[in-house]
């Protein structure tokens, strides 16, 4: 009853705004006789309440209660209400998945994709890393240790980044739909600070970006070059990390490779962990083919599948229009879906000069530049781990870029070395890949020589 008082003399002498955005969105205070405890859910918004609302708030309340009254502020992160996106700016503004709100209700009030999960996710070497961290934030957000804080998700495009950090957004609203999630595309961050800025309304952007659980941070190499807007992330940063909320970020570059940024920006990006998508390899291509056809229900035959996934490595996003482009053109009956067929319909995608042989010489010429040997090192004897750690990466790749070419023919390139040697190497490189982010680097960094 108190409390009801206080918030319509509240709502006559605040402003219209200052009301919406401060008070109505509060959870019910608690009156013991004596001491009002209001809940707010962070330190952000304890200051600007403190700051704005606080003096007339122990006025009234002494008014109702007598002068002995007093008011305590209670940071309490669950069951807060955020207050409604005022009716004029809806589209600009991320929407807030609210508590009390069904998952796939509020899923799509976060901005996320339906398709986007991790179910959907096809895991194969190329993002097996970034899926893991993904993962592990989603199951445990803003991990008191921090040690996914941020995470941040970098690659080529079309490599699967929005769709890992949807899949995060789903998974965190599915286990705790208490939680806000927020999926918001860096180039609408900057858009808000602009008009925030220009129509005076900064304190609401804050309020939408700083009170929220799970903040999805899309691209963000697109903050490069924009002070404001980097000012404005980083204090957002500070506030939502320092209260254990949870970070992801993509971009398309490391952040070491960033430019255009501040310092201290870079910094708090390379805070918590770093993972990187890579390119799919033929077999990822293939799942990835597999699962879509299954989830359109549509039956493509291997040998096109094969041919699509062998002819397209570029994007996963140029997979998948491939195979709409063969879905959607299919014949009536299984019989007539060919390869020709199929060749025809992809023309302008497809680069029909035949793939280059890559000989064992020039990956032993590739491997040996990498790391200032000669190729005559690569052939030695010399056990050295400096000699012997390039030698099974040459093997490996030997191997990888030339299926034709066997085990019994590299060995004997690689110094007349035996089957097992080479088969030993290459087992032993191909599963360290799968854990070392530098190994991928690595591999990566010899294949743009050949
Ligand atoms: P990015 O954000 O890296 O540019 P997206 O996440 O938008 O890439 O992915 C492009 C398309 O490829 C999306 O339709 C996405 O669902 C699909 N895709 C990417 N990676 C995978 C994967 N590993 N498994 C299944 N689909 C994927
Ligand atoms: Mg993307």
């Amino acid at each position: 009853m108190v409390w009801k008082n206080i918030a319509q003399a509240l709502e006559q002498q605040l402003a219209p705004d200052e009301y919406r955005m401060w008070v109505r969105g509060l959870d019910m205070p608690q009156w013991d006789g004596s001491t009002l405890t209001i809940y707010v859910p962070n330190q952000y918004y304890l200051d600007r309440l403190s700051e704005k609302v606080y003096p007339l708030l122990k006025d009234l309340l002494q008014q109702q209660a007598g002068p002995e009254a007093r008011i305590e502020f209670s940071i309490r992160t669950r069951d807060f209400v955020p207050p409604p996106v005022p009716a004029a700016e809806p589209a600009r503004l991320p929407a807030i998945a609210a508590p009390a709100v069904p998952a796939g209700q509020a899923a799509l009030t976060a901005g996320l994709n339906e398709r986007y999960t991790f179910e959907h996710f096809v895991v194969g070497d190329s993002n097996h890393y970034a899926y893991a961290a993904a993962i592990a934030v989603a199951q445990n957000p803003g991990d008191t240790q921090h040690r996914y804080n941020p995470l941040f998700i970098y690659g080529g495009t079309g490599l699967g980044k929005t769709h890992l950090m949807h899949a995060i957004g789903h998974h965190v609203l599915q286990q705790r739909p208490h939680l806000r999630v927020v999926y918001v595309n860096s180039e609408q961050f900057v858009n808000d600070v602009i008009v925030g800025i220009q129509q005076k309304k900064m304190d609401e952007v804050r309020l939408r970006y700083r009170t929220v659980d799970v903040l999805l941070m899309d691209d963000v190499q697109f903050f490069s070059g924009k002070d404001q807007t980097q000012e404005e992330f980083f204090h957002t940063f500070n506030t939502l990390h320092a209260s254990h909320k949870q970070l992801v970020f993509t971009a398309d570059k490391p952040v070491n490779d960033l430019v255009g940024f501040e310092q201290r920006v870079l910094s708090r990006f390379a805070w918590g962990l770093s993972a990187d998508i890579q390119p799919p390899n033929l077999e990822t291509r293939i799942a990835i083919l597999k699962k879509r056809a299954e989830e359109m229900r549509a039956y493509v035959p291997d040998e096109i599948t094969y041919f699509i996934a062998h002819n397209i490595k570029t994007h996963i996003r140029d997979l998948e229009g491939a195979l709409n482009n063969v879905i959607a053109h299919a014949p009536f009956t299984r019989q007539d879906l060919t390869v020709a067929l199929v060749k025809e319909r992809l023309k302008d995608m497809v680069d029909d000069t035949p793939a280059r042989i890559i000989t064992i010489a020039e990956v032993q010429k590739a491997v040996a530049d990498h790391f200032h040997l000669t190729v005559a090192d690569l052939k030695s004897r010399k056990k050295s781990n400096s000699v012997s750690f390039p030698r099974q990466v040459g093997m490996f790749l030997a191997r990888q870029l030339n299926d034709e070419v066997s085990l019994i023919e590299i060995g004997s390139e690689f110094g007349g070395r035996d089957h097992s040697t080479v088969l030993y190497a290459f087992n032993k490189i191909s599963s360290e890949l799968e854990k070392d982010q530098n190994l991928a680097r690595i591999i990566a960094a010899i294949k743009e020589r050949l």
